[in-house]
């Protein structure tokens, strides 16, 4: 599978972690949504992509 940014086929999965935020301002005091997952990165550009699980996924929903 081609990087959907450059097209270049360098791409490896990692371990990541990450914390998604919300962004408006009445969010700020909502704590965020800690998802831990493998993320496809290019190593050519750094587009890196990340599929949120099913359960954090709710939480983003539920905080919208
Ligand atoms: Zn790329």
């Amino acid at each position: 599978m081609a990087c959907k940014s450059c097209g270049s086929e360098k791409q490896r999965y990692f371990s990541g972690e990450l914390s998604v935020a919300f962004l408006a301002i009445e969010k700020l005091k909502q704590a965020p949504v800690y998802v831990v997952q493998k993320i496809l990165v290019c190593l050519d550009c750094g587009y890196a992509e990340i599929n949120v699980p099913t359960a954090q996924l709710e939480q983003l929903r539920k905080g919208t």
